[in-house]
């Protein structure tokens, strides 16, 4: 599972400078980056996890979550060890703040096309971690993926460097980004990150220079990051930035990894992420968590339901391709009819 690593660079005195993450470490001899799983073995960037499985299982691909790509299909979801941030309410810290265990399941890229097509998954994401911290392994997966018509996904922080995502760009189909807050205090106290700001270069990157489907995921924090500053400030820039088509997820947070004592965040609260959502110009603001709420996909236009969805289930209604197919409005779906520049289809070859 150890590989040599891609993009970094040689520095005097046998340190390496790896260029996966926007930390860009500057690694020792004999040491390893902020993520833990990169290590600088004689002067050469080493991954010690190509291929290291924590999970592995089929979901709904509504899970991820993803609501306008590919609704209603099972995406294969795949999870290693280690990450670049360490946030106070990480779901998945009993992997991502670890070493690789030396029992870790090695799942090569040819094993998760065949469990793919084996589970009937159309695509497959790469998600519970954050999937640059396995970029040599997902970007072999991506392009073998794409060669048997799958589809491809990152469920990610976003801290990936513009040059990873021009390497992976054209085998990518989704990147569903996470913003947790539109503060550098924020992202300081929540994740220990002060240049984030490099996220929403690399979001609007992969949308307009790689032309991937985009979806914002915002898990809304009770006295973290529910003020009106941090939510208008996302919504404002999605609309801005990605366009007001571009679903934006408003997720209630429940204690969790360092943040136990932090009451879950009220129903009221989500309605009013999603009032300023609306009120910033955005057409698709989902409540994420909240139980009963209904999270179907209805055309701003005529109103009619486009894809009705229940829990994780989603049932297709009125969709051509990614407009609705009442009024023909855009709805940003992505669809076997309309599957973006990049698609599996078409990227095969490069
Ligand atoms: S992936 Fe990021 S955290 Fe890990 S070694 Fe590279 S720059 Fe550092």
């Amino acid at each position: 599972m150890v590989r040599e690593a891609l993009l970094h660079e040689r520095l005097p005195g046998g340190r390496v400078r790896c260029h996966v993450c926007q930390w860009r470490c500057a690694i020792n001899p004999g040491r390893v980056g902020v993520c833990r799983v990169r290590e600088n073995r004689d002067g050469v960037l080493h991954s010690l996890n190509y291929g290291a499985a924590s999970s592995v299982a089929a979901d709904p691909i509504e899970k991820k979550p993803l609501f306008h790509f590919y609704p209603g299909t099972s995406v294969l979801s795949i999870g290693g060890w280690g990450c670049n941030f360490h946030c106070r309410d990480c779901q998945n810290w009993q992997i991502a703040c670890t070493d690789v265990p030396d029992n870790s399941q090695y799942l090569p890229p040819e094993e998760q096309v065949r469990l793919a097509v084996h589970h009937g998954c159309q695509g497959v994401a790469w998600t519970y971690n954050e999937p640059a911290m396995w970029f040599e392994y997902t970007l072999d997966s991506a392009k073998l993926a794409h060669e048997n018509g799958l589809y491809t996904a990152y469920v990610t922080n976003g801290f990936m460097t513009p040059e990873a995502l021009d390497m992976i760009g054209p085998w990518l189909d989704a990147w569903r980004v996470d913003l947790k807050g539109f503060s550098d205090e924020l992202y300081r106290k929540l994740a220990q990150i002060s240049n984030w700001r490099g996220i929403l270069d690399v979001a609007v990157r992969a949308k307009r220079r790689w032309d991937m489907h985009v979806e914002v995921v915002t898990n809304v924090i009770p006295g973290w990051n529910d003020d009106e500053e941090q939510l208008r400030g996302i919504a404002d820039w999605i609309a801005a930035e990605l366009g007001d088509l571009t679903p934006w997820h408003v997720t209630r947070f429940f204690p969790m990894h360092q943040l136990q004592g932090v009451a879950p965040t009220p129903a009221s609260t989500i309605e009013r992420a999603i009032g300023i959502g609306h009120a910033a110009g955005l057409k698709f603001v989902y409540a994420g968590n909240l139980r009963g709420e209904d999270e179907s996909t209805v055309c701003y236009s005529c109103h009619r339901t486009n894809v009705r969805r229940v829990g994780f289930q989603a049932e297709v209604r009125a969709l051509r391709g990614s407009a609705c197919a009442h009024c023909g409005a855009d709805l940003n779906f992505r669809t076997a009819e309309a599957p973006g520049r990049h698609s599996a289809r078409d990227s095969g070859t490069q």
